[in-house]
């Protein structure tokens, strides 16, 4: 389709305040995304408000014909897209980053377009005949973080859209125009209204969440935040999916392959630069075996080039913003001032611009430390020694959080009595982090609730009703 630049211009404020969006690899301006109001926002419900009815009334097929077309122009609008979400949220553009990230919002928008979503006939015993159908909610809220901010965008408004609802975004005051050109390229070819983006901040996201016309928020981001949102949400009661913080354990059994796992065990920890919220954050290693991981592990973290975005080069980038890199840097200097043997990195060049945390990997390190308590949220991983598998458990089970977690082993039985005894929402085997489409997600414990992807994921972007004749 368009260029780049004629894509930013599209986005970029005709009237009112705006706001300079800065690349976290070079501080350089990236573009200008409006500084909407709760005043805004008002305009947007009133316009969904508007347009739900008639996109309600299509019924799915018609629905997923529009969602098939949107995947196509976000198809079209790929590397433009690719270029914009590199340079504000700072991932490359190759490895498991910004083109990929692109290529699941296509990937996402075809399987909500296309899951069938067939009333279920509960009870048929000829004196009873009892059904049940998922009713558009209304008009949807999505709020998202800034860590993947078109995925995860499209993982709230695809399914939303497909059950017949409209659908109001703020996303995350550090990623708007990722998210700005996303809508864009979508409202190519959906009917007017349907979907608005809110730039605004949180003043905005609060309000979203306590509006009275707003039948559901979708959110995804803190848990603090996601708590903010159940309390104003509280008042009309609305319902709520809650994709919120993790800390993932993964466990590696001792008749695990150290040199075979060690490459998928890097990118479970690294997706994202480690800025994802199911990725690896606590590697517990049998002792058998700790020391081969952890010189396995370091191998291949040397070999994974870090830098600027668009350099074709890279597959690791800065942290996205200045608090995130604060937050590794003294979660890993604690790790330090614990006595904890650093393999690789831990010592940033501060001469440097950008938001560049090296790659981390830290051995030796108690359970307790906060390194290993906390969400890092960046690309240092703790990796914690373990004698037996009741204690790598009750470790793993030890955080009020609990979104994902895996366990690595050649056996599939022995990895799978493991798995059933870990409290997380998925566990993975031989891998982490690994979403499908077709696969739902959630989280449990303070990692939040409800699900999404697959036809469960559209039922909860849908009002269950019984018709019981
Ligand atoms: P955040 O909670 O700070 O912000 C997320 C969004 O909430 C932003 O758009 C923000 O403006 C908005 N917001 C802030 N206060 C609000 C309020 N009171 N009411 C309504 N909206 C409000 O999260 P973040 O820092 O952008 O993202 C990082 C966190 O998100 C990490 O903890 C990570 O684990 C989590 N995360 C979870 C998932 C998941 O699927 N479970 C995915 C990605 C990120």
């Amino acid at each position: 389709m368009e260029t780049f630049d004629a894509l930013l211009a599209s986005i970029a404020p005709v009237a009112g305040e705006s706001r300079a969006l800065v690349n976290p690899a070079t501080g350089g301006v990236v573009g200008w995304a409006p500084v909407h109001t709760v005043e805004d926002l008002e305009g947007a419900v009133t316009a969904a408000v508007a347009a739900q009815p008639a996109w309600a009334a299509l019924g799915h097929e018609a629905r997923s014909a529009y969602l098939l077309k949107a995947a196509t122009a976000v198809e079209r609008s790929a590397e433009e897209l690719a270029q914009l979400l590199s340079r504000e949220q700072g991932k490359p553009l190759n490895g498991p980053n910004a083109r990929f990230e692109v290529g699941a919002c296509v990937a996402w928008l075809r399987a909500a377009a296309t899951t069938p979503v067939i009333p279920e006939t509960l009870v048929n015993d000829g004196e009873t005949r009892a059904e049940l159908h998922y009713r558009p909610i209304g008009v949807v809220g999505a709020i998202g973080p800034w860590n993947w901010p078109m995925m995860i965008t499209i993982w709230q408004i695809a399914p939303a859209l497909r059950m017949g609802n409209a659908v109001v975004v703020k996303p995350s005051e550090y990623t708007p125009l990722s998210v700005l050109a996303l809508a864009k390229v979508l409202n190519e070819e959906l009917p007017e209204g349907l979907l608005t983006v809110i730039s605004g901040g949180r003043d905005v996201g609060a309000r979203l969440a306590e509006h009275p016309a707003i039948g559901k928020i979708m959110f995804t981001g803190s848990t603090a935040t996601g708590k903010a949102i159940i309390r104003s949400s509280a008042e009309t009661v609305k319902r709520l999916t809650l994709e919120l913080g993790g800390n993932d354990a993964g466990i590696v059994l001792p008749d695990a392959d150290p040199k075979a796992i060690a490459q998928d065990l890097f990118w479970g920890a690294f997706i994202n630069t480690g800025q994802t919220c199911a990725a690896l954050k606590r590697l517990y290693v049998h002792e058998d075996i700790y020391d081969a991981v952890c010189e396995e592990l370091t191998v291949v973290a040397k070999a994974m080039p870090m830098g600027d975005g668009l350099d074709e080069n890279n597959v690791l980038g800065p942290l996205q913003n200045k608090a995130q890199y604060d937050i590794v840097a003294n979660l890993v200097q604690a790790a330090k001032d614990a006595g904890a043997r650093v393999l690789i990195g831990g010592d940033p060049d501060s001469s440097q611009p950008g938001y560049f945390y090296p790659t981390t990997l830290v051995a030796d390190i108690d359970n307790s430390n906060p390194l290993v308590a906390e969400e890092q949220f960046g690309p240092a991983l703790p990796i914690i020694r373990y004698s037996t598998i009741d204690e790598a458990i009750e470790n793993a089970n030890g955080l009020d959080v609990a979104l994902g977690a895996s366990v690595w082993s050649s056996d599939p039985t022995a990895a799978r009595e493991v798995a059933s005894r870990i409290q997380a929402g998925t566990v993975w085997i031989n891998k982490h982090g690994a979403v499908d489409p077709r696969i739902p997600f959630g989280g449990a414990k303070q990692s939040g609730y409800g699900l999404e992807f697959g036809l469960e994921g559209l039922k909860h972007l849908g009002v269950p009703q019984i018709i019981n004749g």
